[in-house]
């Protein structure tokens, strides 16, 4: 069994859909606590140059296909010389009631999602295992726990995927010392929730949610960073295998019923 030792000066982090939304919060406020932070991103190359201007180290990769996540390690480990932290963050979102079953866009979700989170994973333990105390932190959704908002079906799978993935990969590399845990946030305002809506679609959609919650209230993507760098930090040392719900406290959570 190896012990954790917990970094003193440099520290490594690879972000996934560093650019916008809650990867950019989690890779500034890692930057913040004085991380070298690389980030994988798709399609936001005006972004990308914004975070390569601030230090970070930016790879233009799609998550879901395993010979890019391949190559995006090669080109980080030039760089790295280990990772103490990775984020599997990059996700997408279509709204698809089940009646409307579309089949390429849920494979579309499954493969960035959940394969993504796989091959990200699975390519970049050889550096995470290079830490002395590395840690992985994937972003599910409260979708993945049962909340029911409408049209969630097919995402929701995806990211309960993830969450057993969380379990079970904290399990088998445990004994390397890496912890792995998940956040589970709710309804955080970002383009994937308010992207092209008019200002007063967008209040309707925060009226909406905030009704969802016992908080009355709705998600920044700070408040998801925080627990990313709490779940990487020393402080949480002795957390694996835990999924942290940042939600408000959705009173549409289905087991709440049961
Ligand atoms: P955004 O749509 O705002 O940002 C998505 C990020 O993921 C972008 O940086 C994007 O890169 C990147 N990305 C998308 N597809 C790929 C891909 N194939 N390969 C690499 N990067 C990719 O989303 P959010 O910030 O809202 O969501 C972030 C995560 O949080 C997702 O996993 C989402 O499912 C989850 N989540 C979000 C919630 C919310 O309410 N917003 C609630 C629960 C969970 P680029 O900029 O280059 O396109």
């Amino acid at each position: 069994m190896s012990s954790q030792s917990y970094f003193k000066s440099v520290m490594y982090a690879l972000v996934t859909g560093g650019t916008r939304g809650i990867g950019r919060a989690i890779t500034e406020a890692l930057l913040k606590e004085g991380y070298n932070v690389a980030v994988l991103y798709h399609g936001s190359e005006d972004k990308a140059k914004e975070l390569r201007e601030k230090g970070v180290l930016t790879v233009r990769c799609d998550v879901g296909d395993r010979n890019q996540v391949k190559k995006a390690k090669e080109e980080i480990s030039n760089h790295f010389p280990r990772l103490d932290v990775l984020v599997n963050n990059a996700g997408i979102w279509y709204l698809m009631p089940f009646e409307q079953f579309d089949e390429e866009k849920y494979e579309r979700m499954l493969r960035v999602n959940l394969n993504g989170t796989i091959y990200v994973t699975y390519e970049f333990l050889s550096l995470l295992k290079k830490s002395s105390a590395a840690s992985i932190i994937n972003i599910a959704s409260n979708a993945g726990i049962g909340t029911a908002a409408e049209g969630t079906t097919f995402y929701a799978i995806t990211k309960a995927g993830i969450i057993i993935l969380t379990r079970r990969l904290a399990f088998e590399l445990g004994k390397y010392g890496i912890r792995v845990n998940a956040v589970a946030p709710g309804w955080i305002e970002t383009d994937m929730t308010l992207g092209n809506k008019s200002d007063e679609e967008k209040e309707k959609l925060r009226e909406i949610f905030r009704n969802k919650t016992v908080l009355h209230t709705t998600g920044k993507p700070e408040d998801i960073a925080n627990i990313v760098v709490f779940l990487a930090s020393e402080k949480a040392r002795y957390i694996t295998g835990q999924v942290i719900v940042a939600d408000g406290g959705r009173i549409d959570n289905l087991t709440h019923s049961v």
